[in-house]
């Protein structure tokens, strides 16, 4: 006889390991699968996000973005640093050190919470049964009430740059680089490619992002894509649009190897250019490959994900998907949110999750950052509507703190005054994004968050008086009509 549960969650990332520890704590007997190992066989929860995601990818933000400040900033603050040096090894060391920290922590988590954690790989078979395949090879089966299937997603490779070693590489392999190359290339100015261009070109690469849209940032506000584009001009990131990378060869050999690209500009004019190091980050796909037997029930949609309706449900009762390996943004906290849904659905609640509401967040320095809806959204929709907008250059505390560069901008209806969207390139834009979040979520109109006493001195205040400017009463700026 197998041994049952009443949940098995396929996959550890911040889709599986949240849904696993919510549906021990509601009392339900639950097992969590996962393949990701070390180099020494042991268990690595916290799936793409923890292992070569959001987390080692913001420790190399904050360590080359503390490099740039002494290189760059601290001179304006009177302090002098001479021979100022990088050490990459130690640098990729303490990612490192900061993934283990974390992966103990979901280790004790499901220890706490008395989630059974299995290592190896799982497979959804017919019955509701799941194949456990350990690293030995040898199987087992499990059985289930309620199977989730939170896999999910892996780097897109495309044909004209295959990955080469330490030379072409995936967002992977950037985050192992150990010295700073002196011509970087990006395949794609996305999330991820803007955050690992801005990483190396921090310690000094010459950094060339190539972007076959011609658009910058096109799921973001335009107002706020232009602004950014603006600001990392100045950061000397040379961002190409309009250029699709259509080849590449690698030249010379050992330590001088190099890697020509060829791309295609959007009049169809080809042009090369030459770099020591390729990181391409053109898209992530969902992963289910070798994941269910065909007679289990399971379907995918047009594009590959998992299909799930608007609760995670598959089209087998009784089993769910979650996180990349479904539709919607790719996100680690959009897949926590719908962990937690099926959990508690499972567990006989009321559950949803508002995926009007998921905020998107580019780690550069300033930050990027947006949620509800884009001002080319709302006109698209012919909701009638009204903007505030305010520059951090008139808030004190980022002049004070030499970060004045950016804005914030809210979105709200023209009549109910119903806050839309809320939008920022600036200084701790993210932080300010999840107090629209907050207010959005609560239904709050913009003289709502106007009439919200705020601290002073803080970035907050660009929220609040471009609130304010929605009304045209923002008081730090002479308020002007727009057309
Ligand atoms: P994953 O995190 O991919 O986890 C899936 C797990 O399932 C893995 O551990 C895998 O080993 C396991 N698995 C797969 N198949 C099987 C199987 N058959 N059996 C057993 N186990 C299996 N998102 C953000 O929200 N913020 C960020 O700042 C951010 N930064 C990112 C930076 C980079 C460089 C990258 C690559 C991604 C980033 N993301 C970010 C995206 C984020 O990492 C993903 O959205 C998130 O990890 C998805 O979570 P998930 O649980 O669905 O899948
Ligand atoms: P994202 O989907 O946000 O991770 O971003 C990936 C980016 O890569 C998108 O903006 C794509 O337009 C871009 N992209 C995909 N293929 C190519 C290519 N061959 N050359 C240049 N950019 C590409």
């Amino acid at each position: 006889m197998s041994e049952k549960f009443d949940v098995v969650v396929i996959g550890a990332g911040p889709a599986g390991y949240v849904c696993a520890i919510r549906a021990a704590q509601l009392g339900l007997k639950t097992a969590c699968i996962d393949k990701w190992i070390d180099e020494k066989g042991k268990a690595k929860l916290g799936g793409t996000c923890l292992n070569v995601g959001c987390i080692p990818s913001k420790a190399l933000l904050d360590s080359s973005h503390k490099f740039h400040e002494a290189h760059e900033s601290f001179k304006t603050h009177g302090i002098a640093m001479d021979n100022l040096s990088i050490n990459v090894p130690a640098m990729i060391t303490r990612k490192d050190k900061v993934i283990t920290q974390m992966n103990m922590g979901i280790t004790g988590l499901f220890k706490a919470n008395g989630v059974t954690s299995l290592l190896g790989s799982g497979k959804v078979m017919a019955g509701k049964q799941v194949e456990v395949t350990g690293m030995d090879g040898k199987t087992s089966l499990i059985s289930a009430e309620h199977i989730v299937i939170a896999t999910g997603s892996l780097p897109i490779e495309i044909p004209p740059t295959p990955l080469h070693k330490d030379i072409i590489v995936d967002s992977t392999g950037a985050l192992e680089f150990q010295g700073v190359p002196k011509r970087l290339g990006v395949i794609g100015a996305g999330v991820i490619g803007l955050e690992l261009g801005s990483v190396w070109a921090r310690l000094g690469s010459e950094v060339v992002i190539l972007e076959a849209m011609d658009t910058f940032l096109v799921a973001a506000d335009q107002q706020i894509a232009k602004e950014s584009a603006k600001i990392f001009k100045k950061q000397k990131l040379d961002i190409r649009l309009g250029a699709r990378v259509v080849g590449s060869e690698l030249k010379g050999k050992g330590k001088s190897k190099e890697v020509c690209v060829r791309y295609a500009g959007s009049d169809g004019a080809e042009q090369t250019i030459t770099f020591d190091k390729l990181i391409v980050c053109v898209g992530r796909r969902p992963y289910t490959e070798n994941l269910f037997t065909a007679d289990a029930g399971i379907n995918l949609d047009e594009r590959g994900f998992i299909f799930v309706d608007d609760q995670c449900r598959t089209d087998v009762p009784g089993v769910y998907a979650i996180g990349d390996v479904v539709r919607g943004p790719m996100l680690a906290h959009k897949g926590s949110e719908e962990g937690v849904m099926v959990a508690e659905l499972i567990a006989g609640k009321t559950a949803q999750v508002n995926y009007e509401l998921v905020p998107s967040i580019i780690y550069t320095h300033p930050e990027v950052a947006w949620a509800g809806k884009t001002e080319e959204q709302v006109k698209a929709s012919g909701e009638e509507y009204k903007v505030g907008t305010f520059p951090f250059a008139a808030i004190g505390r980022a002049v004070a703190a030499s970060e004045s560069d950016g804005m914030v901008k809210v979105i709200a209806h023209k009549e109910t005054d119903r806050i839309l969207g809320v939008h920022a390139v600036g200084p701790c834009a993210a932080e300010l994004v999840q107090q629209g979040v907050i207010s959005m979520e609560f239904h709050a109109s913009a003289e709502d968050l106007a009439l919200t006493m705020f601290g002073h001195p803080t970035f907050g205040e660009a929220l609040h008086e471009a609130a304010l400017a929605v009304d045209g009463h923002a008081i730090h700026m002479p308020n002007r009509k727009r057309k």
